[in-house]
């Protein structure tokens, strides 16, 4: 069963100050969260996670990760623009872009980032349009192929756009190190919303290794291995959620089997992580509006995919909970609906669900990551406010809804 991180008499008072639709964060799990995954890679000294800002792109959220140690992983000239006014600098903040326009490059640069060089080309590019490299300098490696944990298939790097081959790699490192580079990076991101605790173990093993023929075949010592995103989270309740510590454990097994057998112990681990650090510890808190009984029975919500566009994306499934009937029987069978003209826009089909009646707060689970950041104004619909429910149980408003004249604001030629 999944429960809630907030309360039915919570959710009431909350309610009664700001209006639904609106996603809701939990600062005391995304902080616990974040101190156990620095628990289980304390190991490496070097360690560091920095956050996909895509998933969550809120300072509030930002700055709470950054008391946490972390910094962030921009991939677009205004992620890096919204890092740098939240206090993030240099080295802590990653910029892994790919069909990266020079002026992005430039400020990437300028602000002191890690450029993860998403292709070879690009480094004829960056040095033709922004100038010298910098200092430290990461490139993306796709090993192509599938990329699997025995007989499951994770993903398939070989069909997908980002990063170089081993070729690649291994003659990027040469121009980078001739054109002045000194410290070097390797990265990649393999496999999303992985829930085994394999994957990343599998991974790390697979970046030793290349860092390792790296060393060997242009005597180049990397000086951190970038593991990125890709630990899932148990969208469903029968899911079992990752381990973080068995799959830190499991990392480390392989750095001593392969980088510290090569005298390479000094290398950092990086993580890139935005669904496993947020998606748990966010929801979308809407109200029933309507119930229609045709061919199906429907349930109306004053939310729709505009503010989570997952589920209409994806086909994703969001837990639901009925804030107040967690005890009750799922003994109702509903399609959960928003107001698009777009006959995707369903929370969930077919959803087993205690009765639902006019005025229910209906709790959307796991939409920390990858929820209002993926926000749209398809149909003028507008997104919603973001509250934080604070460690000490006050809630704040840390972006407020917009509003008809955000929508206008950006058109100009009103007659
Ligand atoms: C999206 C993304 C991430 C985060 O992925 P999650 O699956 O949310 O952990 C990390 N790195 C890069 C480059 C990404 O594009």
């Amino acid at each position: 069963m999944k429960v809630p991180f907030v309360t039915k008499s919570q959710l009431d008072q909350i309610t009664a100050q700001y209006p639904t639709p609106f996603h809701l964060y939990d600062e005391k799990g995304i902080r616990e969260n974040a101190r156990r995954l620095n628990a289980a890679f304390a190991w490496n000294p070097g360690f560091r996670e920095y956050f996909a800002v895509k998933a969550t792109p809120t300072p509030a959220i930002l700055k709470i990760l950054a008391e946490e140690g972390c910094g962030v992983d921009c991939s677009s000239l205004v992620e890096l623009e919204l890092s740098e006014k939240c206090g993030f600098t240099g080295k802590n903040i990653m910029f892994s872009s790919n069909a990266t326009p020079a002026e992005e490059y430039r400020y990437a640069k300028q602000l002191g980032a890690i450029i993860n060089f998403d292709d070879f080309t690009h480094l004829a590019y960056f040095r033709e349009n922004v100038g010298d490299f910098p200092e430290t300098v990461c490139c993306r490696f796709n090993p192509g192929g599938s990329f699997q944990v025995t007989n499951d298939i994770m993903d398939t790097p070989g069909d997908a756009k980002y990063g170089m081959t081993r070729d690649q790699m291994i003659e990027a490192f040469r121009i980078l190190r001739d054109g002045g580079v000194k410290h070097f990076g390797i990265h990649a991101f393999l496999a999303s919303n992985v829930l085994s605790n394999e994957y990343y173990p599998l991974l790390a093993r697979v970046m030793f290794q290349l860092a390792v023929d790296i060393k060997r075949e242009t005597g180049i010592a990397v000086s951190f291995v970038n593991l990125s995103g890709g630990i899932g989270i148990p969208y469903r309740p029968d899911e079992t959620p990752c381990d973080i510590m068995v799959i830190g454990e499991g990392v480390r097994r392989a750095y001593e089997e392969i980088l510290a057998a090569e005298g390479m112990g000094d290398v950092s681990i990086y993580t890139e992580l935005g669904r496993f650090m947020l998606a748990p510890y966010g929801c979308l808190v809407a109200r029933a509006l309507h119930f229609k009984h045709i061919y199906k029975e429907y349930v109306g919500l004053d939310a729709c995919a505009a503010n989570l566009m997952r589920p209409a994306m994806y086909g994703a499934y969001h837990h639901i909970t009925v804030s107040g009937k967690e005890d009750k029987p799922c003994d109702h069978i509903y399609d959960v609906t928003g107001s698009l003209c777009e006959n995707n826009d369903k929370f969930a089909i077919d959803r087993p669900l205690p009765e639902i009646e006019y005025g229910d707060l209906i709790i959307i689970h796991d939409t920390g990551a990858h929820g209002h950041s993926m926000g749209y104004n398809y149909n003028g619909k507008l997104r919603s406010a973001e509250l934080l429910l604070c460690c000490d149980g006050s809630v704040r408003m840390i972006r407020r809804a917009e509003t008809a004249d955000d929508y206008f604001a950006t058109i100009r030629d009103f007659i």
